[in-house]
């Protein structure tokens, strides 16, 4: 039986607790490769995610004549961001927000049922830490040849294995970082230009510092970033409770451990004996050099791998798999103490999640369905707030931005009602029908200056209401806004 863990851990089996040293030098994990349910299931995340994170920025979607057609683009010269058929303006900014939001529950809610998942199959990375480790055992082998080579292979052997596998690990973080910048431009033309040596500069430089983080997190940092950088295990420790399912050391039926012969001999005798045969492959196959068997751990990202170890040993010693599995402390505790086990997947805390996520889902589904494609925004001039024309009447400007969210252009009408014989201009723009027209190019808005007088006499220090209404004269479709109309 291999063991992963090439220590240069210090000896401090015997140290009291007193004696623990405040610094632990870093011990070098090399998990070995196990085959299993939750190991097919890591295999299939990974390929989906790197996938959809690789390719996304290439889909094209077909917005019409003068928009970008890629799918999902940040376009910030433009101030938009596109996700297929939704098209975000900088001042909906709120979806963003609550897709965050959202984001917070579905994590609360995952971590409700089965513990840090989030952690051992989706984030970022442990994506990309199991990919470098899979390009590590791929090129320099599993731990035992690791080992082997250690002491028999040559060193220009080892050296020029250890090139490839840092080159071929540059070469994934180098196309990670690639793959970001792809996201805020046209993705077919800056992968061109950037193979052409012809792109911005930015894009270089955030390349450039994405394959030194994707390079130094993944390939070098790996368990510590979980272990020590990032803060979730720590929140996560505080909203989990006793019926969320963690991957699970059975004791009540593991122990005692000890060889298989052993265990057998005590159970034909009629003595407890239990099914770990202390052979440590659960450690060995776990990316964060955790020992199960020892209880939960922070270190732990329940990534489910050392089931897997420990269901293939169970297999070949014709014993039941499950010696290792997601379950919870209380049903262990329960089965020792002969009582029921206790499976609440419903509980108040899951329930509350799930609730909130419907809610806040359909909040954003409803307003994202039900949104207008116009706006219009009325800012009031401040020096002076009116004007004393020649002829006795008083007149008020305004700043007005109509806001055309559709692909094709569109001429709006101007209304104004709350003055009473109200006479509406938009300097430099027609009139039809009585009502300023207003033309506004595709998927942009448009800034007129809005002039709005009146012959009545108002009383003294006038501040009336003033409802603006724009409509597309095509469609019909309106907008509105409030402001005053001030006199003297
Ligand atoms: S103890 Fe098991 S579940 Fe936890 S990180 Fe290690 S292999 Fe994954
Ligand atoms: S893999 Fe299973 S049998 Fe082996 S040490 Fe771990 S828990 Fe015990």
């Amino acid at each position: 039986m291999s063991a992963s863990l090439e220590a240069a851990a210090p000896e401090a089996a015997t140290a009291t607790e007193d004696d623990a040293p405040l610094y632990a030098a870093r011990r070098k994990i090399y998990p070995i490769a196990v085959h299993g349910r939750f190991r097919r299931i890591k295999w299939t995340i990974l390929i989906v995610t790197l996938g959809i994170y690789y390719l996304l920025p290439f889909v094209r979607w077909d917005r019409g004549p003068g928009a970008p057609s890629q799918a999902v683009l940040i376009d910030f010269p433009n101030r938009r961001f596109y996700f297929f058929f939704i098209e975000i303006w900088p001042q909906e900014i709120y979806y963003i927000t609550g897709l965050l939001i959202l984001a917070a529950l579905v994590l609360f809610f995952m971590n409700a049922v089965a513990g840090r998942i989030w952690c051992g199959y989706l984030c970022p990375q442990t994506v990309w830490t199991d990919l470098f480790q899979a390009i590590e055992r791929l090129v320099e082998g599993d731990p035992r040849e690791r080992r082997e080579k250690l002491k028999h292979a040559s060193r220009g052997q080892r050296a020029f294995e250890a090139a490839a596998k840092h080159v071929l690990w540059l070469m994934v973080a180098w196309w990670t970082g690639g793959a970001w910048v792809l996201y805020f431009a046209d993705a077919p033309t800056l992968t061109m230009q950037l193979l052409k040596g012809q792109g911005p500069l930015v894009a270089y430089a955030w390349i450039g510092i994405l394959t030194f983080t994707t390079y130094v997190l993944a390939g070098h940092m790996r368990e510590q970033v979980c272990t020590y950088m990032c803060p979730w295990p720590r929140i996560q420790a505080a909203l989990t409770d006793e019926y969320a399912f963690n991957v699970t050391y059975r004791y009540d039926r593991g122990e005692p451990r000890g060889s298989f012969k052993k265990t057998e001999a005590l159970k034909l005798a009629g003595l407890p004996g239990g099914d770990c045969v202390d052979c440590k492959q659960c450690v060995a196959a776990c990316p964060t050099g955790v020992d199960i068997r020892e209880g939960a751990q922070l270190g732990c990202i329940q990534c489910g791998l050392c089931i897997d170890a420990c269901d293939a040993i169970m297999t070949k010693l014709s014993r039941p798999a499950g010696l290792i599995a997601y379950d919870t402390e209380m049903n262990v505790r329960a089965r020792q103490e002969g009582k029921p086990e206790q499976y609440r997947v419903l509980r108040p805390r899951t329930l509350l999640y799930a609730a909130l996520i419907v809610v806040i889902g359909g909040i954003m589904v409803g307003t994202l369905a039900t949104r207008s494609s116009e706006n219009v925004a009325i800012i009031h001039d401040r020096n002076p707030f009116f004007v004393l024309l020649s002829d006795g009447s008083i007149r008020n400007a305004y700043t007005v931005r109509l806001v055309n969210k559709e692909l094709v252009e569109r001429r709006f009408s101007i209304a104004v009602a709350g003055v009473p014989e109200a006479r509406v201009e938009v300097m430099g723009e027609p009139k039809e029908g009585g009502l300023p027209v207003v033309t506004v190019g595709p998927d942009q808005t448009t800034e007129v200056r809005l002039l709005v007088s009146t012959h009545t006499r108002l009383p003294a220090a006038a501040s009336l209401d003033v409802d603006f209404t724009i409509s597309d004269l095509a469609t019909g479709a309106s907008a509105s806004a409030r402001d005053h109309f001030k006199g003297p």
